[in-house]
């Protein structure tokens, strides 16, 4: 396979950070149902011995937020269920002890080879040390390492929602040409909540804050976060700011096992605030003058297929606003400077989200 194909592979594998919209309700009782998986994805046609959150947890995502300890459950229950396409690992621990984990998933033939793949991507990450046509024979033989964050910022919530859907939709999805070609192709690493302090923080205030009926009022307790909020760590710290400076134990432990893996392509998936559309790259000038041509040529076509399922979804968008892509403390930033194709598209805020693309837009 040669290099432009094995692009073209990661085009589609960008969009499966659309993930989230997530996802009404929260509250008890929601103020419309959330979305299932087979709402966006009619045809799908789900294994039904790869669990559910609802078997597992008790509940469909959108209905509630999962909680930490869930979200660690879940990953490994799939894996025990498909522990031949997905293996999970621990990277590290949060300042207030809790379990950082990731998964990986991809076809059987891959998951068998997972240290070959890690020494190979390796090499391919210093081109200074490949004989000549080495680094053709590492992309012919080997997946392409695709990187998926999400939560950096825990009162985001919807985000590590979607890392669940998502790895149930690859894990569970029958007959689909489209995961069976990603899961061949590429080698999906899932970090699904990388601020898990900040996330259980957001979602106890949420609990309190909650009454009989959901408010949707933006005035409502439910929706007024108290001081320090979700956003940041147990030591109030941005970690979507750290990403160089790592200060941060959950930003050491993540850069680690990012350069274990040298990903070629990178998404750490946000959330927007109430009451606007979508954003994803390309961001707004100035852009860090870094960025080789051939990343922002990635990142364009990464982007315009973002765009044509936005459009099949009739969802609105943005980009090259607000958001830079200059800073290299960002999860969008740091990973380019390693070689990968990194980016920050940012979902909705679930308190607006009352619709639901779900998942995996995979694209091709
Ligand atoms: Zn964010």
């Amino acid at each position: 396979m040669t290099r432009t194909k094995r692009l073209g592979s990661f085009a589609w594998l960008g969009a499966l950070l659309i993930a989230g919209l997530p996802l009404a309700g929260l509250a008890r009782p929601v103020i419309a149902p959330p979305p299932s998986l087979t709402t966006v994805w009619s045809e799908a046609n789900y294994d039904a011995a790869i669990p559910t959150t609802n078997s597992i947890l008790g509940f469909e995502i959108g209905r509630e937020m999962a909680r930490h300890a869930e979200v660690t459950r879940y990953f490994e229950v799939l894996s025990a269920a498909a522990p031949e396409r997905m293996k999970v690992f621990e990277y590290g621990e949060s300042w207030e002890g809790r379990k950082l984990i990731y998964g990986v998933i991809s076809s059987p033939k891959n998951i068998a080879r997972l240290t070959d793949i890690k020494a190979a991507m390796k090499r391919l990450a210093d081109p200074r040390k490949l004989a000549k046509g080495e680094a053709e024979t590492l992309i012919q033989d080997n997946p392409a390492v695709v990187w998926l964050a999400y939560s950096v910022h825990g009162n985001e919530p919807g985000t590590t929602d979607a890392a669940l859907m998502t790895a149930y939709h690859l894990l569970a999805s029958r007959g689909d040409a489209r995961v069976a070609r990603m899961l061949d192709e590429t080698l999906v690493v899932i970090v699904p909540l990388q601020n898990p302090d900040g996330r259980e923080r957001f979602i106890n205030s949420n609990q309190a804050a909650r009454g009989l009926e959901p408010d949707p009022s933006p005035l409502s307790a439910e929706r007024d976060e108290p001081w320090p909020g979700g956003r940041m760590n147990h030591y109030i710290f941005d970690m979507n700011r750290d990403w160089f400076t790592q200060t941060q134990p959950e930003m050491r432990a993540h850069v680690a096992i990012m350069l274990e893996w040298m990903p070629v392509a990178v998404a750490d998936v946000h959330e927007m605030g109430t009451n606007q559309t979508y954003f994803f790259p390309p961001e707004a000038d100035p852009l860090n003058p870094n960025l080789t041509s051939t990343q922002l040529k990635n990142v364009e076509r990464i982007a315009r297929n973002h765009a044509a399922w936005f459009d099949q979804f009739g969802l609105r968008y943005f980009n090259r606003e607000i958001f830079d892509g200059f800073f290299p403390g960002y999860g969008s930033g740091w990973p380019n400077y390693q070689g990968a194709m990194s980016r920050a598209p940012r979902v909705a805020w679930w308190r607006s989200a009352q619709m639901g693309l779900c998942c995996t837009l995979l694209i091709q």
